[in-house]
């Protein structure tokens, strides 16, 4: 985990300046060992997936060789999608603050051109672009490449899998010889290769290598969710997992002030750590996390190195690691002297990929988490009310109050019940028993990378030149209206609800006596068996064992998979189908009868525990 520091790498003052001013304390792996290649004027090949950190792994060095005082492009960044065109140029603007004149301006399709061209009139250095629009500019020779300095392919195994490589090599057969090139793809199919040996010749490569580790002791959870929601998510986790201590981590030091002083806004006793503080304040901080002085600590890499705080019970991956091995590092925080502990990681959607490399490299799947629900953080406030109500009866101290009520309550005609309602609802104003929670999309993004692709692929296909003759393309709401609809709703009209469909009856043999929790089931169910959420239907929990509805006619080999490969709670699932629930051609239908299930209920819609919505 040593890694040069950022000053030590030579990229140019003013870009040094900004990566200090937001708070970066280390480069990440890819930016260790890219920086120097292309600060050198060398070819690179980055094998590297978004989240890992490669944006600055190029922007940064680049920037470093730039001359602001030339206003024609001097750098080209190809992307796959608009999005990623937008954030690669928002993350160069950010790199540049202290570059005055600099100017970097994206190109896709989709908008109007007249504003593109009037930007490239008043010149930019930096271009980044979708191919097909790029192309466009170079053919109306409204963008000249022939002072490009540096090209970079962004995401290279996306434009391939889009179709978009071969408007990429037009665009790499026009850039001059001289110009130093830079391609970062995750994987690296043959085209790519092919296309790396043609016009990167023998470039660098770098890569975060995947060293096999494992992980005991440790139960590992994720949960999708979006930048934005990652605060509301971590509250609600805190209100319903039981935690000792608690370490969180984030990638800047800012966000280390910004999280901790957050979470102690909504009466959370948190602490941040980082290298900016004094060796004597990091001690201090961790010693309080020792004594439970305080109990939840948020860190960067740097500050948590090495820290071994035995009732750390869980790390939280506020945003994701760089790699692997920076994973391993930080959830080895917790499972301590022979303890249990819990991990869970926060990815976004476009990290998916990062969380399939860690999930490879420690040979263990992350089970999905959902989100506690508005019912399971009510369940909670209401349980420490009622928990603080028995103790101050316990104190004996309210011998004075008795009489009082008694005669308040005779002389208003009013029942006790009715007293002690309006003094709960008074107590519970700061903190309300039932909160008003709007649902957050936390749906499984990270696993249905189908639905990612084919959404990538309307939004930046349906500008290329060859399609612009399309009639109603103003009218169609642009990708991110589209995509910023709740997915809740979508997929409800996607796919019909429980209701709609025949549900079956499965039992499986854990149950309450091994601490299984709905959420548990659902997890299990959802991540192993494919099985979205919302198809998971009622959920009863008995104490040896469970029943769950599923929707009628699985696939044999998933059924087998979770009759005997599952486990939920340490616990082997052994899934099975109870003699009231076999149908005819059904997987388990033509299995003997298990002798166990005999005793499952025929109708779990009564008196159930109710699965969690997602
Ligand atoms: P990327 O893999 O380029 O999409 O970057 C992922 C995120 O990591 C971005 O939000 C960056 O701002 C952030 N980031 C990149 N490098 C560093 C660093 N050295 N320290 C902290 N955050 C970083």
């Amino acid at each position: 985990m040593s890694s040069p520091d950022f000053e030590s790498l030579g990229i140019a003052s003013p870009v040094l300046k900004a990566v200090q001013q937001l708070g970066y304390e280390q480069p990440s792996p890819i930016q260790a060992q890219s920086i120097p290649i292309l600060l050198e004027g060398e070819n690179l090949l980055g094998v590297a997936q978004t989240g890992t950190g490669k944006t600055a792994a190029f922007a940064l060095p680049l920037l470093s060789r730039i001359d602001s005082t030339q206003k024609k492009p001097q750098i080209l960044v190809l992307t796959p999608t608009r999005e990623l065109a937008i954030q690669v140029a928002e993350a160069f603007q950010t790199y540049a603050r202290n570059m005055k004149g600099f100017h970097v301006l994206p190109i896709y399709g989709g908008t109007d051109m007249r504003g593109q061209l009037r930007g490239l009139e008043r010149g930019a250095q930096v271009i980044v672009g979708t191919p097909g629009r790029i192309l466009d500019h170079i053919r109306r020779r409204s963008l000249k490449l022939n002072e490009l300095n540096a090209l970079v392919l962004d995401e290279a195994d996306e434009m391939l899998r889009m179709g978009f490589i071969a408007d990429v090599e037009t665009i790499l057969a026009e850039t001059p010889d001289t110009c130093q090139r830079a391609l970062f793809s995750a994987t690296m199919p043959p085209t790519i290769r092919r296309v790396v040996k043609k016009y990167l010749g023998d470039a660098k490569e770098v890569s975060i290598t995947a060293k096999t580790k494992t992980v005991e002791r440790i139960t590992q959870r994720y949960l999708m969710v979006k930048g934005h929601q990652k605060m509301d998510a971590l509250t609600r986790i805190l209100e319903v997992e039981e935690f000792d201590g608690m370490l969180i981590f984030v990638r800047t030091k800012s966000a280390t002030a910004e999280v901790a002083e957050k979470l102690a806004a909504r009466g959370f006793s948190a602490a941040a750590l980082n290298g900016d503080l004094s060796q004597t304040l990091r001690e201090r901080t961790v010693n309080r996390l020792k004594k439970g002085q305080v109990d939840i600590v948020v860190a960067t890499d740097v500050a948590a190195r090495g820290l071994d705080v035995e009732r750390i019970s869980h790390v939280v991956n506020y945003d994701i690691p760089y790699d692997n091995e920076a994973y391993v590092h930080r959830i080895g925080r917790t499972g301590r002297a022979g303890r249990e502990g819990q991990a869970i990681l926060f990815v976004a959607p476009k990290e998916h990929r990062l969380l399939r490399s860690i999930e490879q490299s420690t040979r263990q799947k992350l089970t999905i988490m959902q989100l506690p629900t508005g019912e399971q953080v009510s369940g909670q406030r209401v349980q420490q009310f009622q928990d603080r109500i028995l103790q101050d009866i316990e104190t004996g101290k309210l011998d004075q109050f008795r009489p009082l009520l008694e005669k308040f309550a005779e002389e208003n005609d009013i029942s006790m019940t009715d007293i002690a309602a309006a003094m709960t609802w008074q107590l519970q104003l700061e903190r309300p028993l039932f909160p008003k929670i709007v649902p957050l999309d936390t749906s499984n993004q990270g696993r249905s990378e189908h639905r990612d692709r084919s959404d990538r692929n309307r939004s930046d296909r349906q500008d290329r030149p060859d399609r612009k003759n399309r009639p109603d393309r103003k009218d169609r709401p642009e990708r991110n209206e589209r995509s910023d609809r709740p997915r809740q709703e979508r997929s409800r009209k996607e796919h019909p609800r429980d209701d709609d469909i025949e549900m079956v009856t499965y039992r499986m043999e854990v149950g309450k006596d091994h601490g299984v929790m709905p959420k548990d089931i659902v997890g299990a169910i959802a991540n192993e068996a494919g099985i979205e959420s919302q198809h998971i239907g009622r959920i009863r929990l008995e104490n040896d064992y469970s029943t769950v509805d599923l929707p009628d006619g699985m696939p044999k080999d998933i059924f087998n998979h979770l009759k005997n490969k599952v486990r939920v709670c340490q616990q082997p699932m052994r899934l099975s189908l109870p003699s009231s629930s076999l149908q005819k051609n059904h997987p388990a239908s033509d299995k003997p009868k298990d002798k166990k299930s005999e005793g499952a209920p025929k109708s779990p819609r009564k008196d159930t525990a109710k699965k969690e919505p997602e």
